[in-house]
């Protein structure tokens, strides 16, 4: 394990499209086994096809993260085809922006469910294999907007901002095991997440922003692989990155 990533056993949610996919192919390009999850399956289907054919190991499961059982399955599934789960990046997530005076209660919900939940889900499906294994790296995509608060951007920066709070505990209590944690916290980054913005307004401001400043989600697959990448007595707690153009 030269990199600390060869080998590595590494599940990854909202491996669909954009930060996840990205981080799938990179991380697989340097040796890790690599395990998807998402609700397309047709598109992890497709990676992980992709990625056999290019002689790495993938295992693609239709995942919805608000779905315990689900996400408990996904992980599972790695265990029993591959014999351990090193790493789990809980990335699923969705940000569908609107100022609260508009009332998207549905979204407020939607958001929880996916952004907190979801990763709470991911974190109780590793935890006993990892205890068990005395081993593991549990690392959580937040964003800049958990660490301040944008206008229209109050529901989901309280469900990062809950990403950095859960994370940060987790991180003191799992010592005794030899778990890692890690949060990351992109700025922009250009993927599919403000399709599912619903107010015409607020996905149009945003487009603009994110299509002038925004960079690849190659970005964010690097900073994934540094973070796993470190001796095992190295965890790297949090990494920010921004586009160097973003305010
Ligand atoms: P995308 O919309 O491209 O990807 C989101 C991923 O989450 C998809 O794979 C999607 O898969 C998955 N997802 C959404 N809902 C669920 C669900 N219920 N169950 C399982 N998977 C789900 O956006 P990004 O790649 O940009 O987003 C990834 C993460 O990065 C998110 O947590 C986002 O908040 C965060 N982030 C992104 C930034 C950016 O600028 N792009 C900046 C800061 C943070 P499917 O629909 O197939 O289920």
């Amino acid at each position: 394990m030269e990199n600390n990533i060869n080998g590595k056993v590494i599940v990854i949610t909202g491996a669909s499209s954009g930060l996840g996919e990205a981080a799938a192919r990179h991380l697989s390009a340097l040796g890790a086994t690599v395990v998807l999850g998402a609700r397309r399956a047709d598109r992890i289907d497709e990676l992980a096809k992709e990625i056999q054919d290019q002689g790495g190991k993938a295992l693609a499961m239709a995942t919805d993260v608000t779905q315990r059982d689900q996400v408990k399955n996904l992980v599972d599934a790695a265990v029993d085809q591959f014999g351990r789960v090193d790493v789990i990046l809980n990335n699923a997530g969705i940000m569908p922006l609107s100022p609260m005076d508009r009332l998207n209660v549905a979204e407020w919900d939607t958001m929880i469910d996916v952004n907190i939940k979801g990763v709470l889900n991911g974190i109780a499906a590793v935890l006993p294999y990892m205890k068990e294994q005395k081993s593991g790296q549990i690392i959580n995509t937040s964003s800049v907007a958990g660490h301040k608060v944008f206008t229209g951007s109050a529901v989901y920066s309280a469900t990062k901002y809950a990403v950095r709070a859960l994370t940060e505990g987790l991180r003191m209590e799992v010592k005794p095991y030899n778990i890692r944690t890690t949060i990351v916290c992109p700025g922009a980054v250009q993927t599919e997440l403000l399709e599912h913005i619903t107010e015409a307004d607020i996905q149009q401001a945003n487009k603009e922003y994110v299509g002038a400043v925004g960079i690849s989600p190659d970005s964010f697959a690097r900073v994934v692989a540094f973070a796993i990448s470190q001796p095992e007595d190295v965890d790297i707690n949090e990494v920010i990155f921004r586009p160097t153009s973003q305010e």
